[in-house]
Order: C-alpha cells, then structure tokens, then sequence
C-alpha cells in the first residue's frame, strides 16, 4: 500500500508496529535508559545516549515530523526551550524581524538577548508588507518570528507571502504554531523554514505535561538544531515523550470538538451586550472578548463555575486568562494599551465540555458582575 495515510490515521498509528522483532506492542515501549551499551569498538545500536537519541523520544519526533509535513523533528522540555533552541542559530548583531502581537514569554525572551547578547528586533505588526519588505534590506537582518492567529488579539498573518519576501533576502521564516496547530494550518507548506511549538498546548491537551516541538524543513536546519540540541540538552525526557505521543492520537477528535464549542460561544457572545467585542480568527479552540466594563473582570472570574481561571490553553479544561495580568504583564502599560491588550480583555481557551454548559457558565458569570455594577452604580 503505497497511498499516502491521512493525518488522523498517522497519528492513530503512530509507535505502533516500532517494535515488532521483539513483542509486537502496540503502544510505544517507553525506554528509560540513558545508557546504550556497545557490542565493541565502534558499534553502536544506534542508541549511545539519551541527551543524542532516545528510542521513544525518536517515535513521538517522527510523528512531529509527519504533522507538521517537516523532514526532522525534535522534543524539547518546554515550549520556551524550543525557542531557545531555534534562536542558538543567531548571532551577536543579528536583526530579527518579529511580529508584534506575540506569547509574552516570547519578548521577554527577546529582551534577554537583546540585553545580554546583543541581538537586534524589529517589530512588524503582520500586515504592512512595504515596512516588512524595507526591514528586510538591513545586511543584518537574518530572520523574521511569526505567530499566527496573534495573540492574544487574534490576526492573522499571511505567512506564504511573508515568506517570498524574506525569502528574497535569505531570511529564515520560523512560525510559532501553538495556537492553530498543523491541523489547521502547516507553515512549512507555506514556505516557512521552521516551526516551533509549545506541546504544553493542544499537541498534548490535557494541562498535564510542559513539552516543546520544533520542526525543520531542510536538512541543513536539521543537522545545525540537532547539534545545538545535543551541545545546550533541554530534551524531552522519556515519560512526557510517551504521554506526548499518546496524547497526539487524539489531537484530531479534540480539535474538532475545541472548535465547535468555540463557534457556538463566539455566536453566543455577539449577542451579549456586556460585551463589547469578540476577536475569533475563524478556527481552532481560541477567543478573546472584551467586557464592557474592567471593574467586572474579577467577578467574573469568580464566578466561572466550570471554567478554571488559570494560565494556559489548548487542554481538555476549558481555561480564561487576563492576558494584561498574566501572559503579557511584563509588556509596559503603552506597549499593552497599543497592541489593544487592556484590562477589560479576557482570553479564553475552549475545552471539549458541552457547549451548552460552557455558555450557560459564562452567560451567568458576566451577568452577575454587570448586575452588580448596575446596583452599585444606582
Ligand atoms: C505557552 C506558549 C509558549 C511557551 O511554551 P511553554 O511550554 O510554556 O514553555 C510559546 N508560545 C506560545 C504561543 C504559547 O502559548
């Protein structure tokens, strides 16, 4: 059979028939041992040692690969650790281009090396190509550092575009796709280079395991990350990476069922009129909305019964963030207020609940808090 499987059937599939010679299991075995022993002088099993190559980090890392349509995947310990990895490729001096509605780890991470290494950012805000096109002109300019939907406001950036253009200078076009995921969209068939993720998120989905994914097209990106990887060490170990492939055989159903419930809320919420706007990019689990007034946030959250006040997103939960004070607290108030990150904004991550439970807690939620403003303002 040579017909190429659809995704759902991949990952399905995926580590199973990977140990076949031994006892045929169908899930992954999942291989602790950091140390591969040797039949002698230069033989090796493949295995040497579990920071190179680990036996059931090597299955969920083919299974990346195939997601995201790259040649090469690697498992990294976090999704800040797959950034950081990207970025070893920089150096002192370099100019990065980045979009500038961004996870706020993100930027933080780009201070630092601004600070402390020396390397240079731009800020395009995705959408004005003759400033994107002039920033690419600068000899030092080596990259340009996307996420798309933006976040938290939602706008999308068109990333095959972007990509002809940086292209044109010998940038490389890294993509951060934690929001969308490679079911709704695979930046390297757009002509991205490289894309990173943070598998804490829908990859995984279940808020219990901190994992990153970085994935590469060409084989020189490949050799270089595989490098760095192995030299700096942030892998994946062994127990997250099995969890990490079990938990991609669902990502299909999942997602499906994240973004149903989105669109229903996000019908719902337009009709609300204690809110003032609803920013949906038109897939996937994710939604922010503002309420038309900052002094109901707190009640709000208080009053969320079924939805979890916590920080993150992309998880069976259904969780709300108030990115002014959580995700992006280190921007400065101006940086905020321009990009439209303002007190009275809420993000919301769509579990897989029932729809109708999920409105009918934050119908209840919104309207006691507007209901008490109501009263104290008489
Ligand atoms: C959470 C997140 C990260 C950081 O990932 P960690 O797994 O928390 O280290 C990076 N990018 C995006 C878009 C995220 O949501």
């Amino acid at each position: 059979m040579t017909k190429k499987q659809h995704i759902e059937t991949i990952l399905a599939q995926a580590g199973n028939r990977s140990d076949d010679e031994k006892t045929g299991a169908v899930s992954t075995p999942l291989y602790f041992s950091t140390a591969y022993r040797h039949a002698g002088l230069g033989q090796s099993t493949g295995y040497d040692y579990s920071r190179e190559t680990n036996p059931t980090r090597d299955q969920l890392q083919q299974a990346l690969a195939k997601l995201e349509n790259g040649d090469t995947a690697f498992a990294l310990s976090s999704g800040m650790a797959a950034i950081q990895l990207v970025f070893t490729q920089f150096k002192t001096g370099d100019e990065i281009v980045v979009s500038d509605d961004l996870y706020g780890g993100s930027f933080r991470f780009f201070d630092l090396l601004t600070d402390n290494y020396g390397l240079k950012f731009d800020l395009w805000d995705g959408q004005d190509y003759a400033r994107l096109t002039e920033l690419t002109k600068h000899a030092e300019t080596k990259g340009i550092w996307l996420e798309t939907p933006s976040n938290p406001t939602m706008k999308i950036i068109d990333i095959h575009h972007t990509a002809e253009i940086a292209h044109k200078n010998g940038m490389k076009v890294i993509v951060d796709n934690t929001f969308y995921t490679p079911l709704l969209q695979q930046p390297l068939n757009e002509g991205a280079d490289i894309v990173v993720h943070s598998a804490t998120k829908y990859l995984s989905g279940h808020n219990d395991i901190l994992a990153g994914a970085v994935v590469c097209k060409s084989q020189d990106d490949a050799d270089l990350i595989d490098h760095n990887l192995t030299t700096t060490g942030a892998v994946l170990d062994p127990f997250d990476c099995w969890l990490l492939l079990r938990s991609l055989k669902t990502l299909p159903l999942r997602l499906a069922q994240h973004e149903r419930n989105a669109k229903a809320i996000v019908a719902d919420l337009e009709k609300n009129s204690a809110v003032e706007k609803v920013l949906y990019p038109g897939h996937g689990g994710m939604i922010s909305f503002y309420v038309r007034d900052e002094s109901w946030v707190n009640t709000i959250l208080q009053n969320l019964e079924i939805i979890s006040f916590a920080e993150s997103l992309g998880g069976v939960e259904s969780l709300m963030t108030v990115p002014a004070i959580q995700t992006h607290k280190d921007l400065s108030v101006a940086e905020r207020e321009a990009k439209g990150i303002t007190r009275n904004l809420l993000r919301l991550s769509v579990g897989i609940e029932n729809s109708d439970d999920l409105i009918d807690d934050l119908d209840h939620a919104i309207s006691v808090a507007a209901k008490n403003t109501i009263k104290t303002t008489n």
